[in-house]
């Protein structure tokens, strides 16, 4: 029974698959916050999501790379504001993109999804933009980080799978993210492993420092004071 390590912090009472969206359909208009996600196939985007929720699969894990182009809302804690517990929020898993079997059509229809997506979500506050920590950033990753910049929205960066590095390969892998990506100075990036849960409490920081920025909502929903 060891599975599940005392967690203290940002505990989960409650996570809904609450709206699946395809390229046709309307997105919700939330009345609490998003926060999204992105990033290539199989960069861990469900696993960080999953140990993000304190699940085993909740977010769907990427057995068939990319053959579900949709945007996942999970609802999380809706209505919770005890301390230690995480910000009643959207987390918005949105499809990953670069897999190398994808038609033309089907990538087609990934971006415009996005694009969308990025463009017209007004509860929508922070993008958290997934790299793998072993790698360059690919084109695709590139792209991906100048749409969120030109969306106006702020990025934060997480490199996934800390733990398959050597500890004294981090500072040079970090540096080759920030330099692939032509980072924004500020811009910051997350080492995680959904292994060790690294980087579980940062990433939960960040979503909630991302209820308070600017560039939004009357939501009626968020009881700020
Ligand atoms: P997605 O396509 O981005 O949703 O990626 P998944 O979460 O399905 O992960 C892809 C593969 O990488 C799976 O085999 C995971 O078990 C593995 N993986 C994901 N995150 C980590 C991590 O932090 N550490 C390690 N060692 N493996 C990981």
């Amino acid at each position: 029974m060891a599975q599940e390590k005392s967690i203290v912090n940002n505990k989960i009472r409650e996570a809904v698959l609450e709206t699946v969206c395809g390229i046709t359909s309307r997105l919700p208009e939330n009345a609490v916050y998003e926060v999204a996600f992105a990033g290539k196939s199989n960069v861990g985007k469900s696993s960080l999501i999953n140990t993000l929720l304190m699940r085993k699969s909740l977010a769907r894990t990427s057995s068939q790379p990319g053959k579900t182009q949709t945007i996942n809302y999970y609802r999380i804690n809706k209505g919770e504001t005890r301390d230690g517990f995480a910000p009643d929020c959207y987390l918005v898993d949105l499809p990953g993109y670069g897999f190398a079997t994808a038609s033309v059509e089907v990538k087609e229809k990934w971006g415009r999804m996005i694009e969308h997506y990025l463009r017209t979500s007004k509860a929508l506050k922070r993008v958290f933009l997934l790299v793998d920590i072993r790698h360059a950033p690919s084109a695709n990753d590139r792209m991906m980080y100048e749409w969120i910049v030109q969306s106006g929205m702020e990025s934060v960066v997480i490199a996934t799978k800390k733990d398959k590095l050597k500890p004294s390969q981090i500072d040079k892998s970090l540096k080759q993210i920030r330099t692939g990506l032509n980072l924004a100075a500020g811009t910051r990036v997350i080492p995680f492993s959904s292994e060790t849960r690294e980087g579980r409490d940062a990433v939960w920081d960040l979503i909630r420092e991302a209820s308070g920025s600017s560039d939004s909502s009357d939501s009626s929903d968020m009881k700020g004071h």
